[in-house]
């Protein structure tokens, strides 16, 4: 048995065949081209999907199901996308039936940060485990709530969205959800490159060495402070302790078996997570011990795909 996982996307959509050791096998990919109504854009999906299962040269009867990673709010008992930001034209898109036309398969569809969390559970650095958050550090701040091994989305379909829990409301940085002091304004990726902007303004500094007149980016931060850089490693050790601030509201309010920390950060690995285990184990609730383990992300991209894939399998 096979399972279609596909990740919808502001600019590409990505379609991968799935087999039953949850490994990716055939892939196919095409430009979202966004300002186009829905019925276009998922028309050119259903044939991506049909697309893979030629390549593998089976057929629908070959296939449990098919499941969709949205940006946005979606509905999964409806098939429905009611709004996205990436997708301005879908609006109460019924996204199932709109698939069913082309293909005689069960069409699940969930948001992509949920199914990017239920990939890493399923069979990525948190397989196996029964209660798991997945934390996104990129751009912004994301992630999954994963409860039973099942997608936790809220009574109505919000939930997850981790990266707008405020840790400095008072003259914190403004959110573009509209608050102040939000994870997402000190945690992500973006959040550390402003900072280093900021950091290295009039001082002497190993990252504009490696920069060499291009612009910052994450690695370069961890290559100046791993080179002995002042700078760096004072600007990292802020990063870490934000961070980590947000991992342990988490671990305070849900207590999952694990944490794990993806996006691009997640590339540094143990020089991410160690520094982050450390903070943890300094300021956990009542001087209690560390039990979540936290660990960084394995599927990268491929998570999105295999967590919607396996949708059908987890409900
Ligand atoms: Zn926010």
């Amino acid at each position: 048995m096979y399972y279609i996982g596909v990740d919808l996307g502001g600019t590409t959509i990505k379609v991968g065949l799935i087999n039953e050791e949850y490994k990716i096998v055939q892939t196919a990919v095409c430009d979202t081209k966004a300002e186009r109504p829905p019925d276009e854009i998922l028309k050119d999906m259903a044939f991506l999907c049909k697309e893979v299962m030629k390549k593998e040269n089976i057929s629908e009867e070959d296939v449990d199901s098919i499941g969709i990673g949205c940006p946005g709010l979606a509905i999964p008992q409806d098939g429905i996308l009611l709004t996205s930001p990436n997708l301005q034209t879908f609006k109460n898109t019924n996204v199932k039936a709109e698939i069913q036309k082309y293909i005689n398969l069960p069409v699940y569809i969930e948001n992509d940060a949920n199914v990017a969390a239920l990939g890493e559970v399923i069979n990525g650095a948190a397989k196996g485990v029964k209660s798991a958050v997945v934390v996104t550090l990129g751009t912004g701040v994301g992630g999954g709530i994963i409860i039973d091994g099942k997608i936790y989305s809220g009574a109505f379909f919000g939930a997850g969205e981790i990266g707008h829990h405020s840790i400095l409301f008072k003259d914190g940085y403004k959110c573009g959800c509209g608050r102040t002091g939000c994870w997402e304004q000190y945690a992500s990726a973006t959040a550390l490159i402003r900072d280093a902007k900021i950091a290295v303004e009039n001082r002497d500094s190993k990252i504009k060495e490696l920069t060499n007149g291009g612009a910052i980016n994450a690695k370069i931060i961890f290559d100046a402070a791993q080179a002995g850089d002042e700078v760096a490693n004072k600007l990292l050790d802020q990063y870490f302790k934000f961070i980590g601030i947000g991992v342990l509201n988490l671990i305070n309010i849900l207590q999952p078996q694990m944490i794990v920390l993806g996006g691009g950060m997640s590339a540094q690995k143990e020089n991410l997570i160690n520094p982050v285990v450390k903070y943890l184990k300094e300021n956990m609730f009542g001087g209690l011990e560390l039990r979540t383990e936290i660990k960084a992300a394995d599927l990268g991209n491929d998570a999105g795909i295999i967590g919607a894939g396996l949708l059908g399998k987890s409900l």
